[in-house]
């Protein structure tokens, strides 16, 4: 395992060296804007931390050592996930097969579904483009019966909505190289940490340009007066992870003269309108700050919306009905939020299951595919099917649960069950079988645990650390609702990417729910 072949890294460092490194994380990390507002347990309760505060991001103090052949392939592979998830997202018939399963037991999946069936209705008036700027999660695997297999990466999940940390992941590549530039690194024995070891990760200049692109392929004003035109990144209020968003904002300005606005989902409907006599929808954002130029959106970029307790009114149904039935491009869609459900993420990994070469065959080699469905470690659904029966019969005993994960479909970290927590909780579900069907039954991935220092909230931590990698892409495609499954792909690439570390005994790893630490690669 890469832990045991390099049991002396991190290198110890001597009480001077670490005070180097530090000031330097410290001082480098607000000067470049590595940095989150801090939550207001953080802060006094006389200071409003939505103010003016920031805060050093989570990061780790060095890169974590990751394999190179495993960070290689999830770049290779990133560019037939980004089509795949466009076909699934394209393919509305089938997609809605399985939605509409999930809609009997799942009320949040049932009003986003609802939502599309609403606009669909009325017409889609944004038929030709659609974008996504998807996260595929990964982490290393080495199977421990087999001492002598390579790692491989396996798919934690794939994100379709609200990927977030791609302004900060370039910030901590760049300051890892910069450590290692001012000598704050002691050398390691073998000589590990180096320029060619640490990868560059142009995650904010490949995620703003998709953006850009969006943005160009929208065209000229479709407003009766022609407005200027912007993007608008939807956002959480309060948003502690602003200085992400903005790295994003400012290079669509500085790199693509793209201006853009950030606005709370909770204000969507009194900062924007479509006007009422206008059969092509535009969506006008008025910003309400002097002189109130109202501006044409051409790019919803959804940093917010994914999760139902977002949902905690019938305005917020009525705000994202609003924006989806817009003009305005989707960075997603309904129908891509609802294709990043972890239940498709199971069907596809079904090993009888067709689908996968179905949405590829015609675009991809079977040798990509193959690739593609190397990285899915076993999922099982929970349903009548022998699988689905297999799985139940794990997750309602208290012996044979170890080893799994239930997931429900939900987003943005702290919704999962692990383990010997899982029999108790589908208990809890009651004598309905039914409602089962909401989850999936995933096998646990183990990486190799790996050491590292943290540096979160003004302290310190070392210890044993678990790495997951998530690679970004962008994906323009023209949606073609008429005809089953067609589409054409005018954009897609492997946008950069993303190293999150979570302390070993931690279920789980959000940087921003509170548990790890944005970092970055050191390839051996
Ligand atoms: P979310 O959409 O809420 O981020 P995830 O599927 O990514 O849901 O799960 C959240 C976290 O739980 C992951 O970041 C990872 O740390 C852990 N996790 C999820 N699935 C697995 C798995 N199969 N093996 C190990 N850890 C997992
Ligand atoms: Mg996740
Ligand atoms: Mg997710």
């Amino acid at each position: 395992m890469v832990a045991s072949i390099y049991p002396d890294y991190p290198p110890a460092l001597t009480s001077e060296q670490s005070d180097y490194l530090f000031s330097n994380v410290k001082d480098w990390s607000i000067l470049n804007g590595l940095a989150v507002r801090p939550s207001s347990s953080f802060v006094s309760e006389k200071i409003d931390p939505s103010r003016s505060l920031a805060v050093t991001a989570p990061v780790t103090l060095f890169p974590s050592l990751f394999p190179r052949a495993c960070f290689q392939e999830a770049r290779a592979i990133q560019t037939a996930y980004n089509e795949l998830y466009a076909c699934i997202a394209n393919d509305e018939d089938w997609l809605g097969e399985v939605v509409k399963e999930l809609a009997e037991v799942d009320d949040y999946i049932s009003n986003l579904w609802n939502v599309h069936q609403a606009v669909k209705k009325e017409g889609y008036v944004q038929v030709l483009q659609n974008c996504s700027l998807p996260l595929q999660d990964y982490m290393v695997h080495k199977d421990p019966s087999k001492p002598d297999a390579e790692p491989e990466i396996k798919q934690v999940e794939f994100n379709t909505i609200a990927s977030s940390f791609g302004g900060l992941s370039a910030k901590v590549s760049a300051l890892h190289k910069h450590l290692l530039s001012i000598s704050a690194y002691p050398p390691t024995t073998p000589s590990l940490i180096s320029d060619t070891s640490l990868p560059p990760n142009p995650s904010i200049a490949s995620i703003s340009r998709g953006i850009a692109t969006a943005h160009k392929a929208y065209g000229r004003s479709k407003n009766n007066t022609q407005l200027p035109l912007c993007t608008l990144f939807i956002v959480q209020d309060p948003e502690n992870n602003a200085f992400d968003q903005q790295a994003l904002a400012t290079n669509l300005l500085t790199d693509h003269s793209v201006l853009t606005f950030r606005l709370p989902f909770s204000a969507v409907l009194s900062h924007t309108s479509i006007p009422a006599d206008s059969p092509s929808r535009p969506l006008i954002y008025t910003p309400p700050h002097s002189p109130r130029t109202p501006y044409e959106v051409t790019t919803l970029y959804f940093r917010a919306g994914y999760s139902p307790a977002e949902y905690n009114s019938p305005e917020s149904w009525k705000g994202r009905l609003h924006l989806e039935r817009s003009a305005a491009i989707k960075c997603p869609s309904i129908l891509t939020h609802l294709a990043g459900s972890k239940k498709i993420q199971q069907i596809l990994a079904t090993p009888s299951s067709p689908h996968l070469s179905h949405f590829l065959s015609s675009t991809s080699s079977a040798a990509c595919i193959n690739r593609i469905r190397n990285t899915f470690a076993a999922i099982y659904p929970l349903d009548d099917t022998a699988e689905g029966k297999h799985a139940i019969s794990i997750a309602t005993d208290t012996e044979n649960a170890r080893g799994y994960v239930l997931k429900p479909q939900r987003e943005g970290g702290g919704n999962n069950i692990y383990e010997l927590k899982i029999p108790p909780f589908i208990k809890s579900l009651g004598d309905n079988s039914k409602k089962y069907r909401g989850y999936i039954l995933m096998n646990l991935i183990e990486p190799p645990a790996l050491r590292n220092s943290v540096f979160r909230n003004g302290e310190v931590r070392s210890g044993e650390v678990i790495g997951e990698l998530g690679v970004y892409g962008v994906c323009l495609w023209r949606h073609c609702r008429s005809e089953k499954g067609e589409r054409e792909i005018l954009e897609n690439w492997e946008a950069g990417h993303l190293l999150r570390t979570k302390g070993r005994e931690s279920e789980e790893g959000g940087v921003a729910a509170g548990f790890g630490a944005v970092d970055s690669v050191c390839l051996i």
